[in-house]
């Protein structure tokens, strides 16, 4: 065991040089530097394959499996090996030319796309994303599959899931937004979003930020808060994890919300156990409960009433313009509106997922090979006509949108909605365990919910299988049930 933590750990060294790379590529590269960076980075992807693919050279992990089977090896070890076991199979199954042939289509595929949203033009993405569409129905055939092509995608970013409880799931969500949100149109005023746009220094905004971030627990001497177009967090180890925000002088809340919501993944990345980095014990679970750590804090508590009784006062102290003039009431009213609109990233809690089951639906399908790619711009907005009850005008704003499947990444919009199902399931159990919870967070103790959850979720590493950890936590399986509630129980009165 001893040697293949040792071998798990420097497995994990070159993941974290190579998240070290690409942060920096994000933060504070210089535009010439990304071919020599593009060159380093596959440099050290290839070593960590290589790496992976010998793991087992001497048998060690082959004869812990053995171990494991007769139950020799239990608990934690046996998480170890199994988990250990199931990365490396996954990679030993993909042959080299096809990773290396995934990874140049996909890079290439991505600056076709960058022109094709550009020039708005589908019809110039379609050669490559039949490409890349063909390319992973193969790697679901590499890995296996016992009912659709698609678990095989699924399961790299929800390990256990299946298309099938994800289809489940996702159209008893179906049944209850599509109806909820003409509901909620045909009843609710106008709401003048417009009263909280300003004129916010920069420098201003990063203070009151990393004061927010700070207040939740986020340790900055084990981390730091930079700036990115698109907000993202990373992590090298527990002792370094990294978000970004992005600002935008009239707008505070852009920077706020994204700002709760990075710092909700670091709080898990900063939470995981140290004395198991590199094993499966000291990583994140999957992407769904990641998820719901960011979507947890930047919504179940980052959009209620609670939260904004303690911070609404200091935030109209530090930008008394021109918050001063709007009563906390009609804040939450603003930062809750409901509007159907064509960018999935702007959506709102409720036409979010709506904007995910677009794509999940779409892309079943293609990996399934029931739809041709040819047919995705019409068949994308017939489905927002459908769902959301807007026209969409071109590409550049429905089916260009995205950049995932550009980078081939099929079976990773549906973690964004479970990461809000499993969000809603948690803060009611949360709410369950802890009696007093919205005192708490009203009196600015934001620490009671993140301890909650370190305790439950971070701690835990891959301990458990998603399902199966949301079912300790929670006593049940996940399920869409709490998220409909509590969005029945935040629109049917006012927020405040
Ligand atoms: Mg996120």
């Amino acid at each position: 065991m001893a040697r293949l933590k040792e071998r798990l750990s420097d497995i994990a060294q070159l993941a974290s040089v190579n998240a070290l790379l690409e942060w920096d590529q994000e933060v504070l590269m210089p535009a010439k530097g990304a071919d020599a960076r593009a060159a380093a980075i596959a440099l050290v992807s290839g070593l960590h394959h290589q790496k992976l693919i010998s793991i087992d050279d001497d048998k060690t992990l082959s004869l812990l499996r053995k171990d494991v089977e007769t139950k020799k090896l239990k608990g934690e070890g046996a998480v170890m090996v199994t988990d250990t076991w199931r990365a490396y199979e996954r990679e030993r199954k993909l042959p080299e030319a096809f990773v290396r042939e995934l990874a140049e289509t996909t890079s290439k595929a991505h600056l076709v796309w960058v022109e094709a949203r550009r020039a708005n033009e589908f019809k110039r993405f379609l050669p490559m994303l039949r490409k890349i569409v063909k390319l992973k129905r193969k790697e679901a055939e590499l890995v296996g599959f016992k009912k659709s092509p698609y678990d095989a995608l699924l399961d790299a970013f929800e390990p256990g899931l299946t298309t099938e409880e994800v289809t489940t799931m996702f159209d008893d969500l179906k049944d209850f937004l599509v109806p909820f949100l003409k509901q909620l149109q045909s009843v609710k005023g106008k709401t003048d979003t417009k009263r909280i746009l300003g004129t916010f220094p920069l420098e201003r905004q990063r203070d009151f930020n990393r004061f927010v971030a700070e207040k939740m627990g986020f340790d900055t001497a084990a981390g730091r808060i930079d700036e990115s177009v698109h907000p993202f967090t990373t992590s090298f180890h527990p002792s370094d994890a990294r978000i970004t925000t992005r600002y935008k002088a009239h707008d505070l809340m852009y920077s706020v919300g994204s700002t709760l919501h990075e710092t909700g993944h670091a709080l898990y990345e900063q939470g995981l156990r140290a004395e198991h980095f590199g094993t499966p014990l000291g990583e994140a679970v999957s992407l769904g409960v990641h998820e719901s750590q960011s979507r947890l804090w930047e919504n179940n508590i980052g959009k209620g009433a609670p939260f904004w009784k303690y911070l609404y006062p200091k935030l109209q102290a530090a930008f008394p313009e021109p918050f001063r003039q709007v009563p906390l009431k009609d804040f939450l009213r603003i930062v809750n509106n409901v509007t159907p609109s064509l960018i999935r990233t702007e959506a709102d809690e409720v036409t979010y997922n709506l904007h995910i089951l677009i794509r999940f639906e779409i892309e079943r399908e293609l990996i399934e090979g029931s739809i041709d790619p040819k047919d995705l711009p019409a068949i994308w907005n017939e489905k927002v006509k459908t769902y959301l009850g807007i026209p969409v005008p071109d590409d550049r704003l429905g089916v260009l949108q995205d950049t995932h499947w550009s980078q081939g990444l099929f079976g990773y919009f549906p973690t964004y909605t479970l990461g809000n199902l499993y969000a809603a399931q948690l803060y009611a159990a949360m709410e369950r365990a802890i009696p007093n919870l919205s005192k708490e967070i009203a009196k600015g103790a934001l620490s009671v919910p993140r301890e909650w959850l370190r305790d439950q979720i971070h701690a835990k590493g891959k301990r458990y299988a998603p399902a199966e950890l949301m079912k300790r936590v929670t006593g049940e399986y996940p399920t869409s049930r709490y998220f409909t509630e509590y969005l029945k129980a935040k629109y049917a009165a006012p927020v405040a």
